[in-house]
């Protein structure tokens, strides 16, 4: 018998490798998308006609091609992404087979344009069907422009097999919610038919789920943090009360690649376990970032599975992450809860807790530093004032915001509410403050507004925050200390001790603490962070002639006294010049307060003018 085996013709051999990486235009959408990516684009723009049927384009201000490259990336395994078998262990790009345009060019008509941004003139590229039909020097903008026209032009077959366009569309968008999510820092926009479908601009995570999913995505967020050694995990889940009879939103990214994994999937379920009626789904946007070393993204053509080397683990650490969150979420309604009654009285002295603060030895913390010397100067030069709380006095929030970093507890929580409360007292957004501060005469802070004008008195507005602040610390969490080399000692007369003692738990939860407090003397072994040991005995004296003068009435609370008390002696005072960072810092602080609009003593901290009435003064 003759022989019977041929080597297939490579326009064969190309269709037919093709059908593995191209199925539908919603494959060619992810391809290119991809490349835009590798090619470190920040701004990718995706034109579609007839659900991609007719065109999928997509192009990016990326890092181009040379001529050579530029012929070269149609052929088949030619890849600038890896060199041998090692980096695919290592891998950072999306695309590492060099198949993906070799495929995409044996089934459609392909145009090319590229050029690098060190060249003048660029490459444009015309290939039907394997085929070469031109190669030409072009004028075109650095970055690649890809267009795909005709899909399956030579292979019948599979066009017909192509769904509705209302059901490749679909796929189209999955796959570029896929990618957008995946990459925020990124700015894309996607047209179908001449209408614009998306436009999203680089932005922060939480602005890119809201953008993709819709406004009403924002509320139904909650974010999941945790770092360990072998995985970050980052992003969201939704809330359990909005979760969805479809799976549409459920994303995975691992090392900002979209996949899929029941498995992990699984692990979100069990942690949502009591919180979601039947055949409902949680809704997830996480981000996971491992060691590339540790999964084989090998092993599925197109790319959504993955194999993790420990799986067992990232289940584990995943589910008690989601758990951790959600378990902060449904503490959120207490803190509803208080917030609302803080509308009558603010603050909740009842629920003081009575724990000895931690004591957190700060080192690096240095009263001479050259920073706060400087601003001890400015401030006797200008006031011939006693020395002020100096420039660590962001610090005095330190306890407040190192817990919420570390274990995103309760307060992010909170601080998101007060955002969002700004905004609705105060609908000029916090952006616009922050581009444009100034300080007039060392005594105010000028800002501008949409609406006009916004003049906060420097002095009043740090009252208000460090009041807000100590009471906090004093009613609900425990403070950092900041413990002494040497305990401090000082005397006072024994009434004055009196006063003290009847007054040391609320200070202990502020940051200090006593290692003796009788008659003749008072020991302190440490302060609060941020306050320099030098004003100690001030805001001790402050604090005495304040319960001696105060009369107590119905509405006396030592912890209250105390907050404004220190929050007097510690604010910056008038004549102080502030750095655009501080003032930036103080305005973003005092709105983020529960009552921004009067200090402590209910005096107004800020005034504001609105345009209407500079214009009036104009007539
Ligand atoms: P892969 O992405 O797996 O390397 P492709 O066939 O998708 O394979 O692309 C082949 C090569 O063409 C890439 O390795 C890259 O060097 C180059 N390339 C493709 N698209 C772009 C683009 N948008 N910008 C710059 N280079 C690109
Ligand atoms: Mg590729």
């Amino acid at each position: 018998m003759s022989d019977i085996i041929q080597l297939l013709p490579d326009h064969v051999a190309n269709q037919i490798a093709a059908g593995e990486v191209v199925q539908r235009p919603a494959s060619v959408v992810k391809e290119l998308m991809e490349n835009a990516i590798d090619a470190n684009a920040t701004e990718i723009k995706l034109i579609i006609k007839d659900a991609g049927k007719t065109l999928v384009q997509v192009i990016d201000n990326g890092k181009g091609m040379s001529v050579t490259d530029a012929r070269l990336s149609f052929e088949r395994h030619a890849t600038s992404k890896i060199r041998a078998a090692e980096d695919l262990f290592q891998l950072n790009t999306k695309g590492f087979r060099g198949e993906a345009l070799a495929s995409i060019a044996a089934i459609a008509h392909v145009e090319l344009k590229t050029k690098q941004d060190e060249d003048d003139l660029g490459t444009a590229i015309v290939i039907e069907g394997s085929e070469v039909k031109s190669q030409e020097v072009v004028v075109t903008p650095t970055g690649t422009s890809v267009a795909v026209k005709h899909l399956f032009f030579n292979i019948p077959a599979r066009r017909n097999f192509l769904k509705s366009d209302t059901v490749e569309l679909r796929h189209i968008s999955d796959e570029f919610h896929r990618v957008a999510l995946a990459h925020p820092n990124i700015a894309f926009s996607f047209y179908h038919n001449g209408s614009d479908l998306f436009n999203v601009p680089q932005e922060n995570y939480r602005q890119r789920v809201v953008h993709i999913f819709g406004t009403k995505t924002n509320e139904k967020l909650v974010p999941v943090e945790e770092e360990t050694e072998v995985l970050k995990i980052s992003g969201f889940v939704g809330k359990p009360n909005f979760s969805k009879k479809t799976k549409s939103e459920q994303f995975f990214f691992v090392n900002q690649r979209f996949i899929k994994s029941p498995y992990l999937n699984h692990a979100i379920k069990s942690a949502f376990e009591g919180l979601l009626k039947d055949g409902y789904h949680p809704s997830y946007f996480l981000n996971l970032t491992v060691d590339p070393k540790s999964i084989d993204i090998n092993i599925h053509p197109t790319k959504t599975e993955i194999k993790f080397d420990d799986e067992h683990t990232l289940y584990a650490i995943l589910r008690s992450a989601v758990k951790h969150s959600l378990g902060q979420f449904n503490i959120a309604p207490v803190l509803d809860f208080e917030h609302q009654s803080s509308l009558n009285t603010p603050y909740e002295y009842k629920d003081k807790n009575a724990s000895i603060p931690a004591i957190e030895v700060d080192r690096s913390f240095n009263p001479f530093s050259e920073d706060v010397n400087r601003k001890e100067k400015t401030t006797r030069q200008n006031t011939g004032f006693k020395s002020p709380p100096t420039a660590s006095w962001e610090s005095m929030y330190v306890g407040l915001e190192s817990k919420g970093n570390n274990s995103q507890s309760d307060f992010s929580q909170v601080t998101f509410e007060s955002e969002s409360k700004d905004e609705s007292i105060f609908n000029d957004s916090a952006i616009e403050t922050r581009k444009t501060t100034f300080q007039l005469q060392h005594k105010y802070i000028v800002s501008t507004l949409k609406s006009g004008m916004l003049i906060i008195d420097q002095n009043r507005a740090h009252q208000r925050i460090l009041y807000e602040s100590f009471l906090k610390h004093i009613t609900v969490k425990e403070a950092t200390s900041q413990q002494l080399l040497f305990p401090l000692q000082l005397h006072f007369t024994p009434n004055e001790t009196k006063i003290i003692d009847d007054l040391k738990s609320d200070l202990e939860h502020t940051g200090f603490a006593f290692s003796e407090l009788n008659d003749k003397e008072i020991m302190i072994t440490g302060v609060p962070v941020g306050v320099p040991e030098s004003e100690v005995s001030i805001i001790l004296e402050q604090l005495i002639s304040d319960v001696e003068n105060d009369v107590p009435d119905t509405n006396f609370s030592a912890a209250d006294l105390l907050a404004k008390s220190m929050a007097k002696s510690l604010a910056i005072k008038n004549g102080q010049s502030l750095n655009s960072t501080e003032q930036e810092h103080m305005v973003n602080s005092l709105f983020a307060c529960k009552e921004p609009n009067v200090s402590p003593t209910n005096r107004p901290t800020f005034i504001t003018m609105a345009v209407d009435d500079i214009e009036k003064k104009f007539m």
